[in-house]
């Protein structure tokens, strides 16, 4: 793209653009993409830079993926879109079985939602809905452990870490809910015990506990114990509250398991997922339930869920996450995600001799450096693009999740802008 298109395309975006969790006019000028294969955006004026960050999660076989071109091809030339109400349609139908087919044992019944977030609401008014039905509309709070993350619409704000996260400025304009201390990375008998207590306590009130499983992702990157996710599911049944997991983040094997409740071998009564349903195409998201939790609601006074987003469904959406499943179950997807755990822990042991650094962890395809204050985000995206590398930090941390087809070389290139970001930033 020559010069003067890039410097007219950069300026009326700073115009005109609102950026996420940016201000407006923008302080910081973003990096203009041209376009990306494989884990590669080819970036005006840097040339080629290897994606760290899967787009958000999301783009875990690569860019401009010839079966995900296929898939999407197929489709536009059949409808891109076709209402859901009164209509269904192939790629929907064959999403569900999909999806019904590789999530945890007793998750029958799919909500398709146009964005994680949606997702969430979706999952929040089944549980809400679940115990009016059952004449018991008095349980309408949730209860999570603080330092989550669940998305920016408005009620999954209120499940998010109400101090410190990135929501905390609404925390006095939110529903209220019930909040357990975050989960201590190893298992303790002792915060088991708070996490039943509250839950015991609460559940008078309480429609649904709500938790990212393993992996707590834009909230802080945390990872805890999977034994916590047994001491939920029991707490939940003894006391009858649902267990909602947000694999949002986790699902599709990012963790090293297919989804993270699998870690622990729980169902949740509900579950959404999101990012990476399409290989990051298109905006997709479900939200899984089981029969119990359906048939709660449709035997209710008001016997439907009232949700329907215009593009629920889509079927180019759809069709891409469909051939994005069955190239993910296609291959031996557990080593691939190994494979990058273990370059990711060589890469990034340097990382743990750094001034200012605080802790290294890596679980599956996800690396962390967490740093003892907050990031210097300029300083650190620009040494991380100087490597070749293209990543994003936030609050006090570096951290990458590479699509799962990123090569070794390209992993170790990764783990040194990982570094290298850590020690300017
Ligand atoms: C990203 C994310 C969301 C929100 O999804 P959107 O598609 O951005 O609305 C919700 N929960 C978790 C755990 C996420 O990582």
């Amino acid at each position: 793209m020559p010069d003067a298109r890039v410097e007219e395309l950069l300026a009326l975006d700073r115009q005109h653009v609102w950026h996420p969790y940016g201000p407006m006019p923008g302080r910081r000028e973003p990096l203009l993409v041209e376009s990306a294969a494989g884990v590669r955006l080819r970036v005006a004026g840097h040339g080629e830079l290897v994606d760290g960050m899967s787009s958000w999660w999301s783009a875990i076989h690569g860019y401009n993926h010839p079966a995900l071109n296929e898939a999407a091809r197929g489709q536009l030339d059949r409808m891109s879109h076709v209402m859901f109400g009164g209509l269904t349609h192939e790629p929907a139908v064959e999403l569900t079985r999909r999806l019904v087919d590789m999530s945890p044992d007793g998750l029958e019944h799919v909500f398709l939602a146009d964005s994680g977030s949606v997702s969430v609401e979706v999952a929040l008014k089944m549980c809400l809905q679940y115990w009016r039905s059952l004449g018991r509309p008095e349980k309408r709070r949730m209860l999570t452990w603080r330092g989550g993350y669940h998305g920016d619409t408005w009620h999954p704000m209120a499940v998010c870490d109400p101090e410190g996260g990135m929501h905390e400025l609404w925390s006095g304009a939110l529903p209220r809910q019930v909040f357990a201390d975050a989960p201590p990375s190893s298992y303790e008998e002792e915060y088991a015990r708070h996490l039943s207590d509250l839950i015991e306590r609460h559940a008078h009130e309480v429609a649904a506990v709500i938790v990212e499983p393993v992996v707590q992702g834009a909230g802080g990157m945390r990872f805890h114990s999977p034994t916590y996710l047994r001491v939920l599911r029991e707490a939940c049944d003894a006391h009858d509250v649902l267990l909602v997991f947000d694999e949002i983040a986790t699902g599709f094997g990012r963790t090293g398991a297919l989804f993270a409740a699998d870690h622990a071998a729980v169902t949740p009564d509900v579950m959404c997922v999101g990012k990476a349903l399409t290989g990051g195409y298109l905006t997709s998201a479900a939200t899984l339930c089981t029969s119990r939790v359906a048939e709660g609601i449709s035997r209710g006074e008001v016997p439907v869920l009232a949700h329907g987003p215009t593009f629920m469904g889509n079927p180019l959406a759809a069709a891409v996450a469909c051939a994005s499943i069955d190239l993910l179950l296609g291959q031996d997807w557990r080593a691939e995600v190994k494979r990058i755990e273990a370059g990711l822990r060589t890469g990034l042991s340097e990382a743990k001799s750094l001034p200012g650094v605080r802790d290294v962890r890596v679980l599956g395809a996800i690396g962390v450096v967490q740093l003892d204050h907050p990031i210097d985000m300029a300083a650190a995206t620009r040494a991380a693009v100087a490597e070749g590398v293209w990543l994003r930090p936030f609050r006090d941390m570096v951290y990458t999740m590479p699509p799962y087809i990123t090569g070794d070389d390209d992993l170790a290139r990764i783990a040194r802008a990982v570094c290298a970001a850590a020690r300017e930033g």
